[in-house]
């Protein structure tokens, strides 16, 4: 086993111990509430939020893009676990702010004599406010997300870890 495979399987014995009560939390989040937002390791968003396990479904990816597969997770939240809010949270030093969609199929192409890198869109960050703004009228607009749904989009700081409200619609 790997030094993380056996640090994990020690602090789950502890965690599993300490459960309690959680083992009764339902599945639908207590305060109706889904977040998408950037898988950076710097980001603790049950913290930074105020909420505690079982308030809320936590969609992450590189950046907190509203891409086809955050959506899928976002429409199955609302139809099925009864969310009727959706925050969107990106945040300052965004990985995904320090590369282009041509570096990363260029850079690919080098590394792996593959192509299928172009493929593939990236939803890299030119605009922190616009990519903010941008996924939550795309989210807004799909046909699939419910009108009755309020969609606010926020920026974090993360060297603060002060959230600033940029949109709600
Ligand atoms: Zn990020």
């Amino acid at each position: 086993m790997s030094d993380n495979i056996n640090h994990i399987m020690s602090a789950n014995q502890q965690y599993a111990k300490e459960f309690g009560e959680n083992s009764d939390l339902g599945a639908a989040p207590k305060k109706r509430l889904a977040v998408l937002t950037c898988m950076d390791c710097r980001l603790d968003p049950l913290k930074f939020l105020g909420l505690e396990l079982g308030d809320a479904h936590f969609i992450r990816n590189g950046g907190g893009r509203a891409s086809e597969d955050a959506i899928r997770s976002l429409v199955a939240s609302y139809t099925y676990l009864g969310t009727n809010e959706f925050l969107i949270i990106h945040h300052s030093e965004c990985g995904f702010e320090t590369f282009t969609q041509e570096e990363m199929g260029r850079l690919l192409k080098e590394k792996l004599h593959s192509s299928e890198g172009e493929f593939i869109n990236w939803l890299t960050i030119s605009d922190r406010i616009e990519s903010i703004k941008n996924d939550v009228m795309h989210i807004r607009n799909h046909p699939l997300i419910d009108k009755d749904i309020t969609i606010t989009g926020l920026l974090l700081n993360t060297k603060t870890a002060e959230l600033t409200e940029i949109i709600t619609l």
